[in-house]
């Protein structure tokens, strides 16, 4: 076929193409997005046409009757890819305690109750006994000042910002001092250095990447030096020929030169775990130690909402809040709520067992073994399709305890394709997620609260059914 020949052909098939109006009367014909507001439908119409325009270009011939299919079809996808952005909840059967992808902690069920109740009205920025205007969480600072025995506290939108606002604070257009064993990235392509550069601080780079002596801080104090910031290893270890100076000795040096002492944990453990194998350092500890601020998130090991708290000394939180970045960084009601019965309950001494990340992490092997026990009996299964429970290593996850691995139980499902399963689990409502080891799909069920058990015995029962019809057609 000559080129003149080829552009004519493709030309008329362009021409083929339906407008959007005619698309959009084919899928309202097929209901096929009835939910759909019709603005977002006719969007996703003009996408598939695109599409389909692009594929007539690169080559794809299509007649009369399958062009108007296949538009439909791309529009259906465009649906359903939509559909699986659409926040919902998920059960969580990785196996990952802190899933930063499934949003970290789970919270305790009277931080929900607090965040429903609050979500109307809500005296944010009031006393009720006096009827006068007091500081926003003016009792959640009062709760984490006792939590982390800090002077004071300030709380922002998540840890970055907490180190975005702790340093251009103390250190905008001057040094600060940092570990090159230390230069961490968290995950998500998001490199501490760079939020530290962002804050206009100037970086001065110590030690080498696997041993930093407090002499390599000490030299490089100059004049322009305002700050050390010391960054938690909270998403890898090091091992072997390593030094580090402890928190305490920064602590001394920068008190003597009369330098700022940052303590970026990120993970913010409240309480000592190592009686469960877990091994994290924990925020009052660094407070005690005498950093000038100690920074974690509210949603990693606090087990709370997403949120950045900075506990230490009242000069700097004074200084944090005299800073206008602190408006662009504070959090809502909604947040402040659940924060507030968050430490609530760390306060009340039953943090184990009232917050349900802590619940999960401490959790035996034996109970994770039960749960599967239980749920393995509700199953009901075509011939073909095995299942047993098996022992699994769970993970704390999350920007915590790296390479600590949890001793647990899972349901391990097999005689089925586990690419279909998992998509079917997936799309479920609600969502299960699980993993796929060896051609079979395993279901950690230490993240599964036992109020979910029923739900994920409905879904795998679901899922199973689909898949194993598939097979069979
Ligand atoms: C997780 C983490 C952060 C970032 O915390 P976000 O709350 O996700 O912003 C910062 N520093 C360290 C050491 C962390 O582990």
């Amino acid at each position: 076929m000559s080129w003149i020949h080829l552009l004519m052909t493709m030309t008329d098939e362009l021409r083929r193409l339906p407008s959007v109006d005619e698309a959009l009367r084919a899928a309202m014909r097929m209901n096929l997005a009835p939910e759909v507001v019709r603005l977002q439908l006719v969007e996703w119409i003009r996408t598939a046409l695109n599409e389909l325009r692009q594929r007539i270009m690169n080559g794809e011939s299509f007649d009369e009757e399958t062009i108007l299919e296949a538009v439909i079809e791309s529009t259906r996808e465009l649906i359903l890819l939509d559909a699986g952005r659409q926040l919902r909840p998920v059960i969580n059967c990785t196996g990952i305690v802190l899933h930063t992808n499934l949003g970290r902690a789970p919270l305790a069920e009277v931080a929900i109750q607090r965040i429903q109740e609050c979500a109307g009205y809500v005296n944010v920025e009031m006393n009720l006994q006096t009827g006068k205007r007091n500081a926003r969480g003016e009792r959640v600072v009062q709760l984490l000042r006792q939590l982390t025995g800090a002077e004071d506290v300030a709380v922002v939108n998540n840890c970055a910002a907490a180190t975005m606002l702790a340093l251009q604070t103390v250190a905008a257009g001057r040094e600060v001092i940092v570990s090159r064993g230390q230069l961490v990235e968290i995950g998500g392509g998001y490199r501490l250095p760079e939020v530290f550069t962002a804050s206009g601080a100037l970086l001065k780079e110590v030690g080498t990447t696997n041993r930093t002596y407090i002499d390599d801080y000490e030299a490089a104090i100059g004049e322009n030096t305002a700050a050390i910031i010391r960054v938690h290893r909270s998403n890898f270890s090091q091992c072997g020929f390593v030094t580090e100076p402890d928190l305490a000795d920064i602590v001394s040096l920068g008190r003597t030169r009369g330098i700022v002492v940052i303590d970026d944990l990120g993970s913010g453990s409240m309480h000592g775990m190592a009686a469960f194998g877990l091994h994290e350092p924990t925020v009052p500890a660094s407070v005690a130690a005498g950093a000038d601020l100690v920074l974690f998130s509210g949603d990693k090991l606090f087990g709370g909402p997403q949120s950045g708290i900075l506990a230490g000394r009242q000069r700097w939180v004074a200084a944090l809040h005299h800073n206008p970045l602190m408006r662009a960084m504070r959090v809502d009601k909604l947040i402040l709520a659940a924060l507030e019965a968050t430490a609530e309950i760390h306060l009340s001494g039953n943090a184990l067992s009232d917050l349900p990340l802590l619940q999960m992490l401490t959790r035996t092997r034996e109970d994770v073994h039960k749960a599967c026990e239980s749920v393995r009996r509700e199953l009901n299964f075509p011939n073909g399709i095995e299942v047993s429970v098996e022992p699994c290593l769970s993970e704390a996850g999350g920007g915590s305890m790296p390479g600590a691995k949890l001793e647990s139980f899972g349901l391990r499902l097999a005689g089925m394709n586990a690419e279909c399963f998992c998509r079917e689990l997936r799309i479920g409502s609600p969502a299960v997620l699980g993993r796929i080891h060896e051609d079979a799909v395993l279901l950690d069920l230490r993240a599964v609260a036992d109020h979910q058990r029923d739900e994920l015995v409905k879904c795998i029962n679901r899922a199973v059914r689909h898949c194993s019809d598939k097979v069979r057609e």
